[in-house]
């Protein structure tokens, strides 16, 4: 996933200076500013826009929470597999996992072969379809794959890849064996998400032609067989186990489902881990379905470690994420499922 961003966070007040990254390594430049200044004797800008209030305030369907122990052990389980980066035995291991774990639900394979700078690589996306009583679909999506360019070291991706596939898989298991009251979900597992800037180990470059290759081809699929049409609601996880859980706005996703998101995490009492700064997402995996025109949320907490520290890092290890994490991300979108399914 590639950023670029602008804090205006607290901790970022405290230390009177403005961050600003927008390079995939994220590297911050601190400086005093009077905008910065001026903020430090304001209140914290409003975390929500005006069209918060305007979103529906309704939730349709019984209450459902993630049972974060399952998430957990699955977290365990995907790690066991070792690295897992497009072309290697632990990703082709994590595909036959999740096709173990979904054995008993409506499951397709996107497979295809993408053209990358390192050669062809084949990919699969792997979809769950969770049938609803309404017209439409709500996704949640995730990557399955970790980094490429880190591939011959230690890299385990605990965080940026494993926690956030586990939680698919738990929130797939609050679906499972309910008639769904409102529209059909769909747990959409992208391959391919990291860049695959060439085969040479380190290099750590993202680009835009080459990272995505999972969502943009699932993308123009779905756009072509009308699926994006019927789409309500796209909900992206990324990184969002992170012990120190907080959850940055997006400036490149749909408003008005950031705005629910906010308003579900509200209503659990979460908002403490949501939105406390913006961030600019300009490489993810909602970006190709926003293009095509689908509602988007990306519910990412880039800022994982100091600075940024853990990500894409050897130290993206279990020990830096939590099941507790995990749980409130997961009870906040399946109220804000909720809160799409009871929208007029
Ligand atoms: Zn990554």
């Amino acid at each position: 996933m590639n950023a670029c961003r602008t804090w205006s966070s607290l901790a970022a007040i405290c230390l009177s200076v403005v961050l600003v990254s927008c390079d995939h390594n994220r590297t911050a430049v601190a400086s005093n500013s009077n905008e910065a200044t001026a903020s430090a004797t304001q209140p914290s800008a409003p975390l929500q826009s005006p069209v918060a209030q305007t979103v529906a305030a309704q939730s349709a369907g019984p209450v459902m929470h993630v049972d974060s122990a399952r998430a957990w052990q699955y977290v365990k389980d995907i790690l066991a597999f070792g690295p897992r980066w497009d072309g290697s035995k632990g990703q082709e291991k994590v595909g036959e996992y999740l096709h173990t774990r979904l054995k008993s639900d409506q499951v397709e394979d996107d497979s295809f072969v993408a053209e990358t700078p390192a050669g062809k690589i084949p990919m699969r996306n792997i979809v769950a379809k969770f049938p609803g009583s309404k017209d439409g679909i709500i996704v949640m999506g995730s990557h399955i794959d970790t980094n490429y360019p880190l591939r011959k070291t230690s890299f385990a991706g605990a965080n940026d890849g494993a926690a956030t596939t586990a939680l698919l898989l738990a929130l797939g298991d609050q679906l499972r064996g309910k008639k769904l009251e409102g529209y059909s979900v769909w747990l959409a597992f992208f391959d391919g998400e990291e860049s695959i800037p060439s085969a040479r180990p380190g290099d750590l470059r993202w680009s835009d032609p080459d990272s995505l290759y999972g969502s943009r081809h699932l993308a123009q699929k779905w756009q072509q067989d009308g699926s994006n049409k019927k789409i309500k609601a796209f909900f992206l996880l990324d990184m969002i186990g992170d012990k120190d859980l907080n959850v940055q706005r997006d400036s490149n996703s749909t408003p008005w489902l950031e705005d629910l998101v906010l308003q579900a995490s509200q209503r659990l009492g979460y908002q403490s881990y949501f939105f406390g700064f913006t961030t600019t997402i300009s490489g993810d995996d909602h970006l190709p379905f926003k293009e095509f025109g689908v509602p988007v949320a990306d519910i990412i907490d880039l800022d994982y470690g100091f600075n940024g520290a853990f990500h894409h890092s050897v130290e993206d290890t279990i020990d830096k994420i939590s099941p507790k994490s995990l749980q409130v991300v997961g009870d906040v979108v399946l109220e804000a499922i909720r809160m799409v399914n009871a929208k007029p």
